[in-house]
């Protein structure tokens, strides 16, 4: 596989996290916790993508998705694992439409580095080893009429 096409999947492998950048991250992962625990549900991934999900944890699937749906959510929007819940992807279009941001969902997601897990996603995207967050996004027509 091309070695461009495989960093669009693949979070690139940086050099190992050092114990020092450790340390800074557990206290910086600590005043994260405070904020995007409550707020968000935030599951410590370390690969925060919560600005391309409406502000809904996708983490907060039970199968960790981070690209859309199993595609065993039920017709009510319900989680096919735990059926008192609504599916996380459900809600993530659900609050994508309502803020206008449906064409961030069309964006691949790259694998999960587990070695990143834990870690203080804020530290992360100061390092590189993840990208930032997306903030501006260019709207499509189609989603410039949203339909409640
Ligand atoms: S995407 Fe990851 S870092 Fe961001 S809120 Fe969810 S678990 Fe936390
Ligand atoms: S139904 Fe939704 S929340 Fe449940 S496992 Fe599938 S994608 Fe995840």
């Amino acid at each position: 596989m091309p070695e461009n096409l495989v960093e669009d999947f693949i979070t690139r492998r940086k050099k190992r996290i050092s114990p020092g950048e450790r340390r800074l991250s557990r206290f910086l992962l600590f005043c994260e916790d405070v904020v995007k625990v409550p707020l968000f549900g935030c599951q410590r991934c370390g690969e925060c993508i919560l600005s391309s999900t409406a502000l809904v944890c996708c983490q907060r699937c039970p199968k960790r998705l981070r690209n859309g749906p199993c595609g065993g959510t039920r017709d009510n929007g319900r989680c096919e694992v735990y059926p008192e819940r609504n599916c996380v992807w459900f809600l993530i279009h659900k609050r994508s439409r309502m803020m206008r941001r449906v064409s961030a969902l069309r964006a691949i997601q790259k694998i999960h580095n587990w070695e990143l897990e834990g870690t203080s996603a804020w530290l992360n995207v100061f390092t590189r080893r993840i990208e930032p967050p997306v903030l501006f996004l260019r709207k499509s027509k189609k989603e410039s009429g949203v339909r409640s």
